[in-house]
């Protein structure tokens, strides 16, 4: 078998490596280093004779530092691997691997530290940009995820009256007719038309008639059960599904409605204005069908119009 000499190789190791190493006395100071370690912190190995750990070592991490030095010196730890920061000579902090140990003499009196580390800064860096981009990512995210909800908001409500708007009407109705059949109970949907709009508008304003809409909507969601459905069919037109319920509950809540409406308190600059409503309704029971139940709720309120308005009917009772 080969033998070395163990000096030679040491010496080719210390001076060959890619790893930086350093050597520093009791009270710190660097007595030997390799070119890896000048490479590392940009000094000469002459330059790092008149330089202590904590020359190398940035402000805030300085405290730390001589703390674990001292317990390395104490021998209160054996050894200690760790990831610190190094100060070079140009100013630059970079990140590394560090693995500390007490070197001691023939009588195992420590006399001093040995240090070896590898330059681990582009991976920290990577690291650290890698969380940062994360974060990033997360926070567009939120933010999308919000701008979303607005969008799918914006998409279902009318944005006058903030009630439902037809598109919406219409899938609900879909959904509880199919709803209805399957459980074999009726389904009631109504249409409300506010009687005279385009007197008021003409009269007040379309700012005002506008401020009615509002109101009112207000009203139609108080004054229905938390089963039923409403919104905004047209421009001054609402569509209620009423999936729970009989015929005759029905009318309760839509004669309620008309009732409420007439009721209101509205002014125009300290007047009173008066504002009613026709309805038609139209009960379901077998071969429920959209189209049909619209239309016939449509009859039904043309009816309550031309009867003199400020009424409600029920197509099954025309
Ligand atoms: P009727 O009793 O027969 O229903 O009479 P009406 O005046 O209510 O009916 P008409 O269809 O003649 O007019 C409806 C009016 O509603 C006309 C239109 O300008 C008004 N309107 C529709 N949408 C809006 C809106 O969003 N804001 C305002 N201010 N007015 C609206
Ligand atoms: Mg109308
Ligand atoms: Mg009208």
């Amino acid at each position: 078998m080969q033998t070395y000499n163990k000096e030679t190789l040491y010496s080719k190791i210390f001076f060959s490596t890619v790893v930086a190493i350093g050597i520093t006395d009791l009270q710190g100071y660097y007595s030997i280093v390799n070119p890896a370690w000048c490479q590392c912190l940009g000094y000469t190995a002459e330059e790092a004779k008149k330089l202590t750990v904590l020359d190398v070592t940035p402000q805030e991490d300085r405290e730390s530092s001589d703390l674990n030095y001292t317990r390395l010196i104490k021998r209160e730890i054996p050894a200690m691997r760790i990831a610190r920061r190094y100060l070079c000579k140009d100013g630059s902090i970079i990140w590394a691997d560090l693995h500390a140990t007490a070197i001691t003499d023939d009588e195992d009196k420590v006399i001093g530290l040995l240090g070896v580390f590898v330059n681990i800064d582009p991976r920290v860096r990577a690291e650290t940009n890698l969380q940062t981009l994360n974060a990033q990512l997360t926070q567009a995210n939120i933010e999308l995820q919000i701008a979303l909800d607005k969008l799918k908001k914006m998409a279902r409500h009318d944005s006058l009256t903030k009630l439902y708007n037809r598109h919406v009407l219409e899938e609900t109705m879909e959904r509880e007719i199919k709803r209805s059949i399957r459980k074999q109970r009726g389904l009631g949907v109504a249409i409300a038309d506010i009687d005279n709009f385009k007197q008021i508008n003409d009269s007040y304003g379309h700012d005002y008639g506008d401020k009615v809409l509002v109101e009112l909507s207000k009203l139609l969601c108080r004054k229905v059960r938390a089963t039923d459905i409403v919104g905004r069919w047209g421009g001054e037109e609402f569509l209620f599904v009423f999936p729970e319920t009989s015929c005759q509950g029905a009318m309760i809540v839509v004669e309620r409605i008309r009732k409420a409406t007439e009721n209101m308190k509205l002014n125009f600059k300290g007047k009173p204005v008066k504002l009613t409503l026709s309805l038609g309704m139209s009960f379901q029971e077998k071969n429920i069908e959209r189209a049909s139940i619209v239309n016939e709720a449509d009859q039904a309120l043309y009816r309550a119009k031309r009867d003199g308005k400020n009424r409600a009917y029920c197509y099954q009772q025309l």
